[in-house]
């Protein structure tokens, strides 16, 4: 389904202009800077559709993209940037929230974590909401390639155990770097949805 071409749709600010459910949908979180539209990008070899950029919390809207008529990934803004004034953090907060606690056709999330910072609280806010509402998400460990990859296994252990009591979490957590491409490939590879691979 990767190779299809990517097609950006919809972006939504408030929850009534989410576009209707059509496709199964996989959607990308994480703190702001994570990588996800590297991740993006790099997932659905577009350059350049995603937008990446180094400006912590440019993207202010949920952003809906198709490839062909099988699979909507979902651009979901990032949080927890560090200069955003209190208001506007918060209504960022509440798509997100809203989104993952509603929407149908929702197949999973992918939880972006930074490999070199970890799990921050906000991450682990998103985790208990998606664990009441039972949306299985994935824990991705972003920028691999910075670190050793013994700190990788270490990183990827420590999330592990401290969510093995969680039932929707998928695992084991993946690990990607857009930047090398590793692990790239097996992202795109275990679907939830055997027709969409
Ligand atoms: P977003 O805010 O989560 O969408 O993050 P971006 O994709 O815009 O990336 C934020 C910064 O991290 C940019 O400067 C990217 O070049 C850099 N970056 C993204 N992915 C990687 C990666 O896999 N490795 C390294 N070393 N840098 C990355």
């Amino acid at each position: 389904v990767f190779r299809n071409k990517l097609e950006f749709f919809a972006a939504a600010k408030i929850s009534s202009s989410f576009p209707p459910p059509t496709l199964p949908e996989i959607a990308f979180a994480g703190v702001s800077n994570v990588g996800k539209s590297s991740l993006l990008n790099a997932l659905t070899r577009q350059w350049g559709i995603v937008r990446t950029s180094d400006k912590p919390g440019l993207t202010q809207s949920i952003n809906f993209f198709r490839l062909a008529s099988k699979l909507c990934l979902v651009d979901l803004p990032g949080y927890g940037f560090a200069y955003a004034k209190e208001e506007v953090k918060e209504s960022w907060q509440e798509l997100v929230k809203e989104y993952v606690s509603t929407r149908v056709g929702l197949e999973r999330v992918c939880l972006l974590v930074h490999t070199k910072r970890g799990m921050k609280p906000l991450d682990y806010e998103l985790v208990d909401l998606m664990e009441r509402h039972k949306t299985p998400y994935q824990i991705v460990l972003t920028k691999t390639d910075l670190v050793f990859p013994i700190d990788v296994a270490r990183r990827a252990m420590e999330i592990q155990e401290s969510l093995k009591k969680n039932k929707s979490v998928v695992n084991p957590v993946m690990m990607v770097s857009s930047k090398t491409g590793a692990g790239i490939r097996n992202l795109r590879a275990p679907s939830p949805n055997p027709e969409v691979t």
